[in-house]
């Protein structure tokens, strides 16, 4: 392509060098990332700290403050509120040192939805944040799985050094086996709890000594070298013995830091720290930002789109509506792929082959919008969606291209949705459908044509709520949820073949998808062992294949 046509006041590139050179620039400095963790481990306080550092707009205080910053306020919103969690997922996008960092944000509450496994599809990198006293949680290894699907580099940041914790060495080995990922410790905490001192940083053996940092202050780390005699006035001698021993262990074990490794999703790099306190929150910013990966290229329908491919393309990874009540509006959240996005732009919509003027594209800080020019691979933007975008559609401009689509996770609630009132079918239909189509939850149908009732299947209880409180607000249907007693689903691969070959099942339910794909529900994991046991041949799986 020669040249862009760009909105009014950006300036005109028509130069094909000049474009390719700038690109290439801009991917250079993107990083992307989202942090995965079971709540209470830290986020929002770690989230805060990497603002701090990133010359941003932003202020620490200012991830926990908006709730109460928040202007506009939806019927949505008002059930975010009254549950006091944050539902929503946005990006933060702030900048440090040369890199613009975009912080793909998920909900922390423990009723995550699909949304959470759906912008991780959007990461390049992933933070595995651990409480230093937990180690690995349920939702962490939940999110974890996500990220080994696309094989995504993680770092590690084991948290609240400051509280006492789990031994270090035993925190590696859990995730080294639980997780099948090798770890890499680029420093070793001396001490924790009241004793933490501070951490040793493997590479050069300085020591960072601990320190509290001042309340929304950067902190300046103080470091000693590691035969300073002034350490002594500092580290108690075993503990720094304890420290350097085990520092030793892991050298004589002898994994390095493989870099490939870490881009392959093999190797965590692991630091240890205190976010609360500040403390190794900046060291932690740097190594990261060093090694994790910039936009990569993304598979296709046609084979991988490189980033520095010239024309534009992205995907639709989240749909969001009624983010401002005034209008009643859909958010579509795109990641940029590839190319240069601007404002005015008009792109190509895969799924329909329409082409869209894109007019109003925005970025979205919290709940703070403005108005973005253009944007590059890595960065999200939201447009408004006048119902056309549905999760993981394409968007391009030049030759035709399609992102693999997102899949749908295995869900774990399964209820009965139930309209008690005939006369509100039309829109309780229309609601479901919508809904469905919007990604808000997954809908199953049982396989006896005369049981009408969808049935909601959710990855999290907040889902569930959050289709009646649509429902109710949005399409004036009040309805009914009626739990199954089902636990577990697997899709069928070979579809109902696969399943008449091998004749009746028992201890499982069979239902079907909106693509009339079978389904089977088990009411727990024990009656899935059974019957793959006896059916070795049938092929299961977790994840609903991708519908494109
Ligand atoms: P999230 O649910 O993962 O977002 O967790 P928060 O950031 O809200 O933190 C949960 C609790 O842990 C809060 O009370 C924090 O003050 C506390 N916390 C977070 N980081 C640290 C830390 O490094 N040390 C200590 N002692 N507490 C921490």
């Amino acid at each position: 392509m020669k040249s862009i046509s760009t909105g009014n006041n950006a300036p005109q590139i028509n130069d094909d060098e000049n474009f390719q050179h700038s690109l290439q620039e801009a991917v250079n400095q993107r990083r992307n990332f989202a942090i995965i963790s079971h709540p209470d481990a830290g986020k929002t306080t770690l989230t805060e700290k990497l603002l701090l550092y990133g010359g941003a707009i932003q202020q620490a205080g200012a991830v926990k403050a908006r709730g109460e910053q928040r202007k506009v306020t939806s019927d949505w919103m008002e059930l975010e509120k009254q549950r006091g969690i944050s539902i929503t997922s946005t990006v933060l996008q702030f900048e440090y040192k040369d890199i613009t960092v975009n912080l793909l944000d998920t909900p922390g509450h423990q009723d995550f939805s699909e949304d959470t496994y759906r912008t991780l599809a959007a990461a390049d990198n992933a933070v595995m944040l651990e409480d230093a006293a937990k180690g690995l949680e349920p939702q962490t290894r939940k999110l974890f799985e996500v990220c080994r699907l696309r094989n995504i580099p993680i770092f590690t940041f084991i948290n609240k050094m400051d509280r006492p914790g789990q031994e270090p060495l035993s925190l590696l080995d859990e995730i080294e086996s639980e997780l099948n990922l090798s770890t890499f410790a680029v420093n070793w905490p001396i001490g924790s709890g009241d004793l933490f001192r501070g951490v040793i940083q493997r590479d050069s053996r300085d020591v960072i000594l601990f320190a509290r940092g001042e309340r929304g202050k950067q902190s300046i780390e103080r470091r000693l070298k590691i035969n300073d005699p002034k350490l002594s006035e500092f580290v108690e001698k075993e503990l720094l013995e304890k420290a350097i021993e085990e520092l030793d262990l892991l050298e004589a074990a002898g994994s390095a830091l493989d870099l490939e490794l870490v881009r392959e999703g093999e190797l965590t790099p692991v630091f240890f720290g205190s976010a609360m306190t500040n403390f190794g929150v900046r060291p932690f910013l740097d190594s990261f930002l060093d090694m994790a990966q910039g936009p990569v290229a993304r598979n296709t329908t046609d084979g991988p789109v490189d980033p520095m491919r010239e024309t534009f393309t992205g995907f639709v990874f989240k749909l969001q509506a009624n983010m401002d009540p005034r209008h009643r509006d859909r958010v579509a959240f795109v990641r940029v792929c590839s190319g240069r996005f601007q404002k005015d732009m008009t792109v190509s919509h895969a799924r329909s082959g329409k082409n869209i003027r894109l007019s109003r594209p925005q970025k979205i800080f919290a709940q703070d919008r403005s108005v973005v020019e253009d944007a590059y691979p890595g960065d999200v933007i939201g447009l408004n969606n006048p119902g056309m975008f549905a999760i993981g559609d394409t968007l391009y401009t030049g030759k035709h291209v399609e992102y693999e689509g997102i899949p749908c996770f295995s869900p774990e609630i399964f209820c009965w949705l139930r309209n008690p009132n005939p006369s509100a079918f039309k829109n309780f239909r229309k609601g479901v459908n919508e809904l469905r189509e919007e990604g808000a939850v997954q809908i199953l149908y049982d396989t006896d044509q005369s049981k009408r009732d969808p049935i909601l299947a959710a990855v999290g209880q907040l889902q569930l709520e959050v289709v009646q409180h649509r429902l109710e607000n949005e399409y004036s249907v009040e309805t009914i949820v009626d739990p199954m007693g089902y636990q577990v689903a697997r899709w069928v691969k070979g579809g109902w073949t696969s399943l008449e070959q091998i004749g009746r099942i028992f201890n499982c339910k069979t239902v079907q998808d909106s693509w009339q794909r079978p389904v089977l529900l088990f009411k727990n994991q024990w009656n899935l062992n059974q019957l793959e046991q006896d059916h070795p041949s049938l092929e299961l799986s977790a994840v609903a294949p991708v519908v494109s």
